[in-house]
């Protein structure tokens, strides 16, 4: 069964979508059969890894709203190969539409994925910078959750309010959430700002965090414009090496537990 990891945080900008792509292309790179699940409506992954097509395709929104089996709505990519299922603007309203629901609205995306599951090693999930319905579809539907931290002021508080949400996922719709990781992104070892909020984060989540942190780098910002992860983009720069070094440590962390 593929492990289901979303990779999540209520604030936006944070890197999120850089990390899913870049650890999904990474997990791929060294052979591993991985799906990437596009759950923002800005559909920033979609367009990252030019995975958007015309209109008529099928997105995780046709899958979750209107009943259209997930296997239809894959988009495949090639060197690395990842399949993606894309999302657009009509992911909008998902929120609110799924509210109306009566029964199941959490465990949608988790009964949308049970078919495939075992078709992958790896299911990423790409959440949207909210703590609404889709974002408690992923956590429900995810083995763990990995927190992306921006190395900036507050970066602790957004936490903070995550794990609360974390902790109710695990006692409503999942109670076998667990935290995958806390990675810090955009560090830039020149500021002192990111040298202490780094450190508070280590301090307060202690071996949670992984050892690599993901630097500031343009490359990093740069790549999606071409469609590409960093390791098409640019395999030498520090951006690469970090998501490189970030999925090892997922990998060990996960044979240890196999
Ligand atoms: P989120 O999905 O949490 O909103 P993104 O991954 O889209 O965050 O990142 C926000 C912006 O910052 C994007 O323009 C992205 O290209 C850029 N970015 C993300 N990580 C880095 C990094 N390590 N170095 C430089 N730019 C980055
Ligand atoms: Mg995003």
């Amino acid at each position: 069964m593929g492990k289901v990891i979303a990779i999540s945080n209520q604030k936006g900008g944070v890197g999120k979508t850089t990390t899913s792509i870049n650890l999904a292309s990474g997990l791929a790179h060294v052979g591993k059969k991985v799906l990437l699940i596009d759950f923002d409506s800005q559909g920033n992954a979609t367009q990252g890894l030019n995975a958007s097509q015309n209109n008529s395709q099928a997105t995780i929104h046709s899958v979750l709203m209107e009943g259209v089996p997930i296997q239809q709505a894959i988009v495949p990519k090639m060197n690395p190969r990842i399949d993606i299922v894309p999302a657009n603007i009509n992911l909008a309203g998902a929120d609110l539409d799924m509210d109306k629901m009566e029964a199941g609205k959490e465990e949608l995306l988790k009964k949308a994925i049970a078919p495939i599951r075992d078709q992958y090693d790896y299911i990423i999930i790409d959440c949207p910078p909210s703590l609404g319905l889709l974002n408690t579809n992923a956590l429900t539907a995810a083995d763990s959750i990995l927190i992306p931290v921006q190395c900036e002021y507050y970066a602790l508080e957004g936490v903070t309010q995550l794990l609360i949400t974390i902790r109710l996922v695990q006692r409503t719709s999942n109670r076998n959430l667990k935290i995958e990781g806390i990675l810090l992104t955009m560090f830039d070892i020149r500021t002192r700002l990111s040298v202490e909020v780094s450190q508070d984060v280590r301090q307060t989540f202690g071996k949670l965090v992984y050892q690599n942190s993901i630097p500031r780098n343009v490359k990093l910002s740069e790549a999606p414009s071409r469609g590409m992860s960093i390791f098409e983009y640019d395999p030498k720069s520090t951006g690469a090496k970090a998501y490189a070094g970030l999925t090892e440590e997922v990998l060990k962390r996960n044979s240890k537990e196999a």
